[in-house]
């Protein structure tokens, strides 16, 4: 599993973070820092997907296969 973040729709609404600060970094700005097919620890696929869920803009995607 893997998460990708569409900085263009990303407006720092840091609610990602709030759910694992970990798997949904910000930047000095409190964007998302969560880059592009960044791998999922083993376990930590739910923390992932109620981060993704969490953005109000859908700015984060999940790629479950990955
Ligand atoms: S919740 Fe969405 S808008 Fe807010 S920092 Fe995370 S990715 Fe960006």
């Amino acid at each position: 599993m893997r998460i990708s973040v569409d900085n263009s729709v990303c407006e720092a609404h840091s609610q990602c973070y709030v759910v694992d600060p970990d798997l949904f970094p910000l930047d000095d700005d409190g964007y998302s820092a969560v880059g592009t097919n960044r791998p999922v620890p083993p376990g930590e696929e739910e923390q992932a997907r109620l981060g993704v869920a969490a953005c109000p803009v859908a700015a984060l995607r999940l790629d479950e296969e990955a």
